[in-house]
């Protein structure tokens, strides 16, 4: 039972660092969430934009600038 408590309790932490903006199939590649962001965390990578989880503070400025909704909180 401990050992399943911490477990859970891991799972939980490792939930609270997961990305929580994810850009979708929905992207017209404008550029406009890249310019926007003020980390510097998106980027394209191939041929489409990406987000950097390490990078992301979660402010919320791409998804209001996006104009295809293709920017989505998980
Ligand atoms: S939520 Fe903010 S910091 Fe994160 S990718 Fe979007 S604009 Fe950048
Ligand atoms: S603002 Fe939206 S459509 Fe434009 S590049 Fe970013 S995710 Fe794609």
């Amino acid at each position: 039972m401990l050992s399943y408590a911490l477990l859970r309790r891991g799972n939980q932490e490792e939930r609270n660092t997961i990305m929580t903006y994810k850009i979708t199939n929905d992207c017209i590649q404008c550029g406009a969430c890249e310019a926007e962001c003020p980390e510097g965390a998106i980027s394209m990578v191939g041929d489409t934009y990406v987000i950097d989880a390490a990078k992301c503070q979660d402010c919320g400025s791409c998804m209001d600038v996006c104009p295809n909704d293709a920017i989505t909180k998980l």
